[in-house]
């Protein structure tokens, strides 16, 4: 059985998802303050966290931010207010996977998670290779681990699945529309931009490049990124 973690402080907002949570069979945890959503995420290892960004006492960024500094890479859905558009870019830099904009409609919400769920660590494993190696950095794709000079690397959820498409696509040029549509699941303007792709890049590189001579990720002027061994 999948379980959800939602942290929401609205009451009845928390109690129909939490309905419908449970009525299409998940086992569902529930937090109502910033800092208690935090605790619940660590200790108890939800599949999936359905996070709101105004909360009491820790907003959604703070949690989201913490949980990523403690190299937890569950899928998290940020859940914003209407024309925060610069939310949704800050929960996404901060590691956030997906997201909607209240309000929102039940069945898009269930949908958006069904798909992080099945994404996630605890989904089906990826075919291929189950660990790739370059210079000094170890992929491991099943448990989703990366190691650097052996010490393991916080990324978020989403940094691993574009590094992972592009070690699967490596040699070719992969486009940043491609990337939006296959990491992002994005085929239309919902907020996530191209910029999206090109910051999960950089953090990329920051997390993982020390030490090699030439970016293992590499620009293609106007048209995206090609993976190449460093
Ligand atoms: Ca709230």
């Amino acid at each position: 059985m999948k379980r959800v973690l939602i942290v929401e402080d609205e009451e009845g907002l928390l109690e129909g998802l939490s309905h419908n949570f449970k009525y299409e069979g998940y086992e569902v945890l529930t937090a109502r303050t910033g800092s208690e959503g935090l605790k619940m995420a660590l200790k108890q290892k939800p599949d999936v966290v359905v996070l709101d960004i105004m909360l009491p006492e820790k907003d959604g960024f703070t949690v989201l931010k913490e949980l990523r500094q403690r190299h937890r890479d569950i899928p998290v859905l940020v859940m914003t207010a209407r024309n925060f558009e610069a939310d949704v870019l800050k929960g996404f830099d901060l590691g956030a996977d997906d997201y909607v904009t209240k309000p929102f409609g039940i069945k898009e919400l269930m949908a958006r998670v069904k798909r992080l769920v099945q994404r996630g660590p605890s989904g089906a494993p990826a075919p291929g290779p189950t660990i790739y190696k370059f210079g000094d950095v170890e992929v491991r794709f099943e448990p989703r681990e990366v190691h650097k000079s052996g010490e393991q690397v916080a990324l978020s959820f989403k940094e691993f699945e574009l590094l992972k498409y592009l070690i699967e696509h490596r040699g070719r040029t992969v486009s940043r529309e491609e990337l939006l549509e296959e990491i992002w699941g994005v085929d239309e303007d919902l907020g996530v931009t191209t910029r999206t792709v090109d910051t999960h890049v950089s953090n990329l590189r920051s997390k993982l490049g020390a030490g090699f001579a030439q970016p293992f990720i590499v620009a293609v002027h106007k048209v995206g990124y090609k993976f190449v061994e460093p």
